[in-house]
């Protein structure tokens, strides 16, 4: 059995998922991560778009009103610090999300983009992003780092998030979102995608971000990224509790800070 890759502790097999990979869980009962084992190179990393351009258009326009609210969300998480922030996507991709923040903040944000790949750099310079793709040379310090739906791509989360840590101001903070891992399949979407490694639970990305420095870690029920349902549906009660309690939506969220 393959050890968990967050803490080194033994792993049980769970079941082999609809794109065949095979699902296994942690068995230390205070990590309880899911992960898949890495059978080839570059598993983690998502297919390069044909046309970048047109990739980030398509994502910005699904997820157009989602990212304004992720954006007040930050705003008001970060709500103190004075203008021009400096922010940073980590695993940015198409840059869909902070295509918007730099729209609507414009001077008032430098944002920084990290991507392994080159091809990306027009791309966002042509957006106004700061193209980055390592870390190891920059000296800059950012308020907010930012990984949505990241963390579950890479080969080694602890060691990522040790080197995001020396890139973050004191009182900066990190914001991660990841689909959370459960034993069911159909209980989330966190297993459909060929390029997911690790299935955090709350206790694994806890454990990581505590291992990487993080000890303040703010888990959350945040409203922005998941909008309540209308006072006036017949199901409200039922929606709400679901909600709050993160079943079905699947996702872990948290604010961390050292
Ligand atoms: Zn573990």
């Amino acid at each position: 059995m393959p050890v968990c890759p967050i803490c080194n502790s033994k792993s049980s097999f769970l079941f082999t998922s609809k794109i065949n990979r095979k699902i296994y869980n942690c068995r230390l009962r205070e990590c309880n991560h899911f992960f898949t084992p890495i059978i080839k190179e570059n598993q983690g990393i998502c297919e390069l778009p044909e046309n970048i351009q047109e990739e980030s258009d398509k994502d910005l326009f699904i997820y157009k009103e989602r990212n304004q609210r992720m954006l007040n969300l930050f705003l008001r998480k970060t709500h103190g610090i004075s203008a021009p922030y400096n922010w940073l996507d980590y695993g940015s991709g198409s840059a869909h999300v902070s295509r918007l923040f730099k729209e609507i903040l414009k001077e008032n944000c430098n944002i920084y983009c990290c991507e392994l790949n080159q091809i990306y750099e027009e791309f966002y310079r042509f957006n106004n992003l700061i193209h980055l793709n390592s870390l190891e040379k920059v000296e800059k310090k950012f308020d907010l780092i930012y990984l949505v739906e990241v963390i579950e791509h890479l080969d080694d989360p602890i060691k990522t998030l040790k080197e995001l840590s020396k890139s973050l101001k004191k009182k900066g903070k990190i914001f991660i979102s990841t689909p959370m891992g459960m034993k069911k399949e159909f209980l989330t979407k966190a297993y459909e995608a060929d390029s997911h490694l690790h299935f955090f639970s709350k206790k694994s990305l806890s454990y990581a971000l505590k291992k990487a420095g993080f000890l303040n870690n703010e888990f959350g029920f945040f409203e922005e990224l998941y909008p309540l349902p209308e006072k006036k549906d017949f199901f409200y009660k039922f929606k709400l509790f679901m909600k709050k309690k993160n079943l079905f939506s699947g996702h872990l969220s948290t604010f961390s800070s050292f």
